[in-house]
């Protein structure tokens, strides 16, 4: 039997194989580009290229490629082989250094938001070095960033990479007025916890909602759903469970450390956590994950549903964020700690978040607003489109106190004077279950709840970690010029905790109350990505990512551009794949079912008129006026579609919201109401049952 720790990371270029396969000097010049960033000379990239070369194809790799992250949610790729003609009519196995460090896909294809216009139209990928190059299904596959030639970014890797900079930079000045001489750098990480659903293939491929649009745009409710709260941590079906081992064993072997699976709240519906690391390689892994749940999904006969929005009227799938503050020299910033100095550092950057999120909901909620996660957000089953902090009542009331200038009465009962120079040793309220908050204090990280669980993570760890660097960057102004540090601290921490207390809600975020209060909190509400996305263009938004070189301006555009056009594509295909099903397979599907009926009713009719057809009659009449109802929404939608705005992309997504996904809810509504009086076998789709309780 082969165990875990022989299978993991062994298809992966890792530490322990670079310093086994490298010379001494090439390894420790590696180990600067990784860590320092320093450029790598071209004859040592050569030795590298060739010892990943030789490594790859004693695991079976024929081919490269550039693996990167273009400005849609998911990777991409050219492959190309390490052969290289002999002159005698052979080949050989070969692999430079300047093929390693820099490749030239073609960019022309991928999302730019006008980039490529105003720019080049070429693009590159240049080597992540941090991220370690794997082998999978024979390639060589190199983490890269995707720029265009003038240095924009076309990825999400790149911005990443720039805002965890800025978070560092940030953080180790406020670390120096702390004394904390030894640390060089601030490390970002996260832990994502996927969601996703499991169908049968055959199922699948014959809903062409699944295939086109990866959700269900029609379907009754099954006579169970989630009633029964069963499904969550139970038992793990046999197949599943087999998928499950699979999955976990190929993610291994990619070096992704996959920790946690379990059944989650909906019907088929599972998730898988892996343990954290630092945000770009969380990001890469997540992308592995994803990619992985697929494939090997197929393997079973089985289809994996990444989409937010599945089915109606069960849960839809998020992904959890968790993320944190870390030092080199290994120090979480999270961390209550133990004793009254190391508290008030901990205050000073739970301050720094509290700051940073009141100030920028918005950011926040862009970078998790797409069509998909717009049917989850505010539903009911995950977090509200409201931005709010949980903090649990200890630390809550530790702030209050700090606020009002009042006594503190502690756990224990221990009545206590506060200031940040004489906080109390608090325990860390791990008592956190309230999964209603969008952003919560688990003790030692925050746990970011809205995240679509199709989307990259990266753009959610991009705006964290950039407006608190910027929270960072004010508390490091003001306390650098301090004279009486201790002082400055606490009026610091007091003022700025008074300033953004609003945006701290331990309640219930599902409620319809909070709506209100959160309005008369002032904090935005923002229920769909095309309310959100106008906010990405505030000037004050620009000057934050510019000033913290994260962005630049034409970045912003660009990306602004990008998530419209998504946006509208996406409607648009469902839209048309909705009126495609509802005018091929429903109508003429109801239609056959009334055909039956009228003959039955006319048979009867025919052998004796004693008999009773009042139930074929009041069928047909119901059946015959929805279907009528079923054509006519058709025909809106159609007609509505062709007239769509075509040049300006923000009122073309208002309209696409405003009216084609309202005539899409009139007319399901109507095909969902006859599946329910159609006869089974007439029924062209596989049902909400069949697909949620058939594994
Ligand atoms: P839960 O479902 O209770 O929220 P999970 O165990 O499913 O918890 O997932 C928790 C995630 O948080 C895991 O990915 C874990 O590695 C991650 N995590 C734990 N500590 C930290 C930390 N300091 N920074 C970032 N992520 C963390
Ligand atoms: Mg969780």
């Amino acid at each position: 039997m082969v165990t875990v720790p022989e299978i993991f990371g062994t298809y992966v270029f890792n530490d322990s194989v670079m310093k086994e396969r490298l010379r001494e000097d090439i390894y420790h010049a590696l180990q600067k580009t990784i860590h320092d960033g320093k450029a790598l000379d071209p004859q040592i990239a050569d030795a590298v290229a060739e010892a990943m070369k030789d490594w790859a194809v004693e695991r079976g790799a024929t081919h490269y490629t550039h693996w990167f992250q273009p400005m849609t949610d998911v990777t991409a790729g050219k492959h190309d082989s390490f052969i290289s003609p002999t002159a005698d009519g052979h080949v050989i196995m070969e692999f430079r250094g300047k093929e390693l460090i820099k490749g030239e896909p073609d960019a022309s294809s991928f999302p730019s938001g006008g980039l490529r216009a105003t720019f080049e139209a070429r693009g590159y990928t240049a080597w992540d070095p941090t991220s370690y190059a794997f082998v999978k299904d024979g390639t060589l596959y190199i983490p890269t960033a995707f720029c265009s030639y003038n240095g924009a970014a076309l990825d999400k890797k790149t911005p990443l990479l720039r805002s965890m900079e800025a978070i560092s930079e940030q953080a180790v000045r406020v670390l120096r007025l702390f004394g904390h001489t030894d640390c060089r750098r601030v490390i970002a990480s996260a832990g994502p916890e996927q969601e996703y659903f499991l169908v049968d293939k055959e199922l699948f491929d014959r809903r062409k909602d699944l295939v086109f649009c990866g959700r269900t745009l029609f379907g009754a409710q099954p006579p169970r759903g989630q009633d029964m709260d069963d499904h969550y941590f139970g038992v793990i079906q046999p197949r599943v469970a087999a998928y499950m081992k699979e999955l976990d064993e190929e993610l291994w072997k990619l070096g992704v450390s996959a920790k946690t699976k379990h059944n989650e709240a909906a019907p088929a519906q599972y998730e898988l956590a892996p343990i954290f690391s630092v945000c770009n390689i969380a990001a890469d892994h997540n992308q592995l994950i994803m990619e992985l749940m697929k494939t090997v999904a197929t393997r079973h006969g089985l289809v994996c549903l990444l989409h937010e929005k599945p089915f109606d009227g069960v849960n839809g799938s998020g992904k959890h964020n968790n993320w944190s503050l870390g030092t080199d020299t290994g120090i979480n910033l999270f961390k209550p700690g133990k004793t009254p100095a190391e508290n008030a550092q901990f205050l000073l950057f739970l301050a720094a978040v509290i700051k940073a999120v009141d100030e920028h909901q918005d950011l926040l909620r862009i970078s998790v607003a797409s069509a998909g996660n717009d049917h989850r957000l505010g539903g009911g089953e995950a977090p509200p489109a409201i931005i709010s902090i949980f903090l649990g009542d200890e630390l809550t009331a530790i702030l209050d106190a700090i606020v009002k200038k009042t006594q503190y009465a502690g756990h224990d009962a221990e009545k206590m004077r506060l200031g940040v120079d004489v906080l109390p040793a608090f325990p860390r309220d791990n008592t956190d279950r309230n999964r209603t908050s969008p952003f919560a204090f688990t003790g030692n990280r925050f746990e970011f709840r809205m995240l679509g669980s199709s989307a990259s993570v990266a753009d959610p760890n991009i705006a964290l970690n950039t407006i608190v660097a910027d929270a960072l960057k004010q508390f490091a102004d003001e306390l650098e010029q301090a004279e009486d540090f201790t002082a400055a601290l606490n009026a610091l921490i007091r003022r700025t905790i008074k300033q953004h207390q609003r945006i701290i809600f331990n309640g219930d975020g599902y409620a319809d109350e909070w709506q209100e209060e959160a309005a008369r909190r002032g904090l935005l509400n923002l229920p769909s990505t095309v309310d959100a996305l106008p906010y990405m263009l505030k000037e004050e938004n620009i000057r934050l990512y510019v000033e913290h070189k994260v962005y630049n301006r034409d970045e912003i555009f660009s990306r602004h551009e990008v998530m419209l056009d998504i946006y509208r594509k996406i409607i648009k295909v469902e839209a048309r794949t909705m009126a495609d099903m509802a005018r091929r397979e429903i109508y003429p599907a109801v239609n056959a079912y009334l055909t039956e009926l009228c003959e039955v009713a006319q048979q009867k009719q025919a052998v004796s008129s004693e008999f009773d057809c009042t139930s074929e009659r009041e069928i047909i009449r119901r059946l015959s006026a929805a279907n009528t109802e079923l054509y006519i929404a058709i025909r809106k939608l159609e007609a509505d579609l062709a007239t769509a705005p075509a040049t300006d992309l923000e009122a073309g997504a208002r309209y696409d919201h405003d009216v084609i996904l309202s005539d899409m809810q009139v007319l399901r509504r109507y095909a969902d109401a006859m599946e329910r009086e159609t006869a089974e076998n007439y029924w062209p789709l596989p049902t909400y049952g069949d697909l949620m309780f058939g594994l």
